[in-house]
């Protein structure tokens, strides 16, 4: 079960992520581009 879909609002993906990912992406930025996310980008 997924708990999250992050979608960035910069490179436009949207990823399914669990909790310790989202935990990573609020700390790391996203994923894919970089850029630094806040807890709104993140949708249960
Ligand atoms: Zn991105």
């Amino acid at each position: 079960m997924i708990p999250y879909e992050f979608t960035c609002p910069d490179c436009r993906r949207e990823i399914p992520v669990t909790d310790p990912m989202r935990e990573a992406t609020l700390a790391n930025g996203c994923p894919l581009c970089g850029r630094s996310v806040a807890k709104d980008h993140f949708a249960t």
